[in-house]
This record gives structure tokens, sequence and C-alpha cells, in this order.
């Protein structure tokens, strides 16, 4: 029934008959794509040069054809039939038939033994409305004064009559020389805390990153990190903007049912409650403690600050309604002609926010930017890489893939991560599109993080071969490159790199559309962005694919620690300084 869907949509699509005959026999489909393919070498499209690190010269352009092949994936995924591509939904099923479909139709390989899903196991965690916590003298009401969750796979879920000490930012950061936890035993206590990092509070290009987000800002490293110690519950202290979002990001995100993975021990060395403090709930509790939050906030700022006991208790209840069920990743593979256990991997998340009921009326969330974009690029330049190594093989392995639950948190790439099929250590690179430029073509490709690889360099080459600067992410106190799949693979010490345009191109993007009903495909697209863009991803990942060099991490990181535990042999990088730009904005996403 689904195969017969794609078929039909496909065949009804009049520029793309040959690619209906691939859907038939795979073998005579294959070639088809390839002449579809060499057909179009040579049109008004955008060409590289080769970068000088490949062994074999390569060039990858976009023609017309490609990006008709383009518009159909992309019409087609974020067609209201797929129902907003919500996990676990009938979207699902559909969304993950037609990538099988596809990557079948390409003649992949499946990158899971014989099958091209892997299963992610996914717990959906509702916890109980009407909460209330007490601190001290004070009992707040959940949703507007704080918010509580758990990812443990329990019932219930009880705090009594737990100490409170403040620990600055919560973070322990060997490379930085920074302890919040030093000397201080938090078993069992609740941990109260600021978001992001001392860089951005303080603007001190020295400590941390400056004001660009490191990893130890994000809310999910301070939830790791007192887990870790011993801490029983986590408390952070929302400021609208360090955080980057305003509180009713903070409520949405936190008060309503989540999917998490489950590991073997029901989560349980998780922290029991992650917990989110409104300012002014902040404030009182300071108060009534006789504490300055605004003098401790910049104490929490310096080097050799000390955590503070606050003298309050606090008290938490509330229970779970729990259920189970599994999503599933997609990958495909073309393997390597040299180095078939060498994976390059080209990556978009298939997910989006799924459909929801309104006053009687059903509002579907098509994600056509967010990220059936991505994904149709990912098809594309599959297509087209594809038809390349049929004239001359790649030396390594290309993987294709989409995951799942990545606006939920990056599950399914933290269970690709953790499960991968080939160990970590034989991943080359993983290249991550998480929204294209469907506009006009730019002078310009948008780099998130700095100084973290040397895929930036190769990014900063092959631009510069197409006439374009890289532009640095003019919101890195938003920690994006720390908010995609990419990251997931990134903190397993594969390099990797986020390519995202969300609405960089369009100013009403963010305030109108963005993880709104409006992300919808519109035909006045002109995909001059997806062009020049997919050429650039696809010189990149074909000079990868042939080149013998392995990316390395530059900067002290975690990712680099991992990385030289898998690959020892791999020469370390110096450590470059980065440059952060000031900008300020809202990020709607948590
Ligand atoms: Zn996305």
């Amino acid at each position: 029934m689904i195969i017969r869907q794609f078929i039909q949509k496909v065949c009804f699509t009049s520029s793309f008959t040959v690619r209906t005959s691939s859907l038939t026999t795979s073998k005579s489909g294959l070639m088809a794509f390839a002449l579809l393919a060499l057909a179009s070498i040579g049109s008004a499209s955008v060409a590289l040069p080769a970068l000088a690190q490949a062994d074999t010269p390569s060039t990858v352009t976009i023609s017309d054809s490609d990006l008709d092949l383009y518009r159909t994936h992309v019409s087609t995924l974020a067609s209201d039939k797929f129902e907003g591509r919500g996990p676990l939904s009938a979207g699902e099923t559909l969304t993950v038939n037609y990538l099988v479909e596809a990557y079948k139709a390409l003649g992949l390989k499946p990158a899971f033994g014989d099958s091209y899903t892997q299963p992610v196991p996914l717990a959906k965690i509702t916890p109980s409305g009407d909460m209330a916590l007490t601190l001290g003298q004070h009992t707040f009401a959940g949703g507007s004064a704080f918010t509580a969750r758990t990812q443990r796979i329990v019932k219930d879920i009880t705090l009594k009559n737990s100490d409170v000490i403040f620990v600055g930012y919560g973070i322990n950061a060997p490379e930085y020389n920074w302890n919040d936890y030093a000397g201080l035993d938090v078993k069992g206590k609740t941990v109260v805390m600021l978001v992001n990092d001392p860089g951005f509070a303080s603007k001190d290009p020295d400590l941390f990153q400056g004001n660009a987000m490191t990893y130890y800002g994000r809310w999910t490293y301070k939830y790791e990190e007192a887990a870790r110690q011993g801490a029983e519950a986590v408390f952070i202290v929302h400021e609208t903007m360090p955080a980057g979002y305003g509180w009713g990001v903070v409520e949405n995100s936190n008060s309503n049912t989540k999917f998490t993975l489950v590991d073997n021990n029901k989560n349980l060395s998780q922290v029991g409650v992650m917990g989110w403090l409104h300012l002014n709930t902040a404030r009182t509790v300071f108060e009534q403690a006789g504490l300055d939050y605004a003098a401790l906030k910049e104490q929490a700022t310096t080097p050799g600050f000390k955590p503070i006991p606050m003298k309050v208790k606090a008290s938490l209840t509330f229970s779970n309604t729990i259920t189970h069920a599994q999503s599933l990743n997609v990958a495909g593979v073309l393997p390597g002609a040299s180095a078939a256990d060498e994976w390059v991997m080209l990556h978009a998340h298939w997910d989006h926010l799924g459909k929801s009921e309104k006053n009687g009326k059903t509002v579907i969330y098509n994600g056509a930017v967010d990220n059936a974009s991505g994904v149709a690029g990912v098809l594309t330049l599959a297509n087209n890489l594809v038809a390349q190594s049929e004239q001359t093989p790649f030396e390594r392995t290309l993987m294709f893939s989409a995951f799942t639950a990545e606006e939920t948190g990056l599950l399914g790439a933290d269970h690709f991560a953790k499960n991968p099929p080939i160990p970590t250590a034989n991943m080359v690179a993983f290249l991550n599109i998480d929204g294209m430029n469907v506009n006009n073509a730019v002078d310009y490709i948008l780099q998130y993080g700095e100084g973290y690889s040397s895929l930036e360099d190769d990014l900063s080459a092959t631009a510069a071969a197409q006439g374009r600067s890289v532009k640095l992410d003019p919101r890195p106190q938003n920690g994006l490159f720390f908010r995609s799949d990419h990251f997931a693979l990134a903190r397993q010490g594969v390099p990797s790199l986020l390519f995202m345009s969300l609405g960089d191109t369009d100013p009403n993007f963010i305030a109108n559309r963005y993880h709104k009903a409006d992300d919808d495909y519109l035909p006045s697209w002109t995909l001059g962005g997806v062009q020049q863009d997919l050429a650039l991803i696809g010189t990149m990942m074909s000079n990868l694919a042939n080149g013998q060099q392995w990316p390395v991490w530059k900067r002290d990181s975690d990712f680099k620690k991992k990385r030289l535990i898998d690959r020892p042999e791999a020469p370390a990088a110096g450590l470059v300084e980065t440059a952060a730009e000031t900008a300020e904005s809202e990020a709607p996403k948590q």
C-alpha cells in the first residue's frame, strides 16, 4: 500500500518517469539514475574545483534535474498526507517507507545488517499536572513558577526535605580549570544553578568561549553533570538572555509529554528531578534565605567560586504516565571501493512535530524547511553521488541517513551514536543538514561553532572555490552546535558539521513559521540556496570519501578526548582561538 503510494507519487510527476522504472528493476534503475545524472553534467549549474586534500579531484554539480528531484521530495515529505512526520504516528510509517523505497531505488545497501531501519526504543512520559514545589516557607505552582519532570522510568517521584545548594553554573570543566562542585557532596541533594556559562555572563573572552555558548552552558549538560555528582534534583534558574528563549518555551517544553530513550537501568542513573525555576521564584527563595541573588550570580562567574548551602529544604511529589514504543532510524550505504569500513556520513532528521487538534480543527505541522528540506537534500545528493560512483567509485563508504525524534532531544541520533552499525572509530565525518536555504543563492555559508574541527577548514576551502565566504553563526550564545543530530555523533568523537539555514534568507521565518503550522512548502521557492549548498556539501562528501585524511578535532573537548581514545594514532591539531560575535535573538526551541 505504502509502496504503491510512493510509486504513484513519482509516476504522476512527469519529469520522473526514469525514477519509476528504478523502483521496479533496481539494477537498470540504478543505470537510469546514472544516465539521468550524467546527462545533467555540463548544464548551467554550480561547479567546484577539487580540494587540495583529496587524492582524486572531484567536482559535484547540482543540475536543474537534480533540483526537480529535490522539489518532488520536499513537496511530498511536507505534504499534509505525511501528517507532519510525528514519531510513532501514521506520518512516521509513511515517511520511513518513503525513505526506504528511495534508498532501495538508488541501489543503496542497508546500513543495519540486512535492514535499512534501526529500532529506537522510546518511552513517552507525561508528568501529572497541578504540581507544587515547596522551597523553605514558600510553595510554588508548577508551570508558571517552576517546571519539573523526570526521565527515570518510575511511577512516582518524591523529593522530601532535600537540602538545597547553589552551585553557580553547575560546571565541572577540567580543560577550563573550573569545578563548581569542588569539595562538595551533593548526594541525594537539590542543586540550584544558573543557565549558560561564565563566559557569556562576564563577556570575558578568556573565560570559557566568551559570549559563544559552550556545551557546559546547555541545560542537558547541567542535568548530566549533576547526575554524575549524585544529586537527586536540579533546578536551573531561567533568564531569557543567557537561555536564548523566554519562560514560555521552558514551560511548554517541560510541562507536557516528552519522549526519552530508555537504558538498561531504566534511566535510574539520571537525576530524579529535572527542573527549572522562574527568575521571580529564584529571587524569592534567595531573599528568604538571606542571600543576594545578583551578587551571587556575579560571584559565580569568578574562578574559585564556592557553592553555597541555601539553608532551605525542597519538597515535591509528582507521578508519571509512561508508555513504551519503538520509532525508526533509516540509513543506507554506498559501499566504498577500497576502504569500505570507513564511513563518510550525510544526514538529516526526518521527524517534525506531527499534528494536533485545536478548537476542533486538525493542525498539521508540515515542517517543510525543518526538516523536509534537509531530507530532500540528502536524497538528492544520494542520487547525484550514486550516479557519480557509476563512473568512478568512491574509495570510502558513503552513508545517507534520516533519524527520528530530533525535535524531542536528538533521541534517534543519540541511539544511533551509542548503538552504531560500525565502530565510531571508523566514522570519518558526519555532516548534518537541518533546514536548507530554499530561497536565492547567497555569497556566504553559515558555520556553527568555531574552532572545533578541521571540517571547518574544508568548509571554508570548498566555499571559497564557490566564491563564497564563511559567515559565523550570528547567535553563538544560543549554542546551536549542540542542538541538532550531529552533536550526538560529536559526543562519541566523530568530527561533525552542521548545515543550517533556518530562515536565514527569510526575515519572517523564525517569527511566523519556525515550529509553527505555517512551515509549508511553497512552489515559489527558487532553490538557489539548495543548489549551491548541495554542490558544496556534495563536494565535501566526495573529497572526504576519496581522500586519505581523517578530519580531526582541534579545541580540547570531550569530543576530542573520545576520538583520541577511539583512534589514538590520530594527530592532534593545535588549539584554535575563537572570536565570538554578539547578537541578541530568541530561539524558540529549547
Ligand atoms: Zn530541525
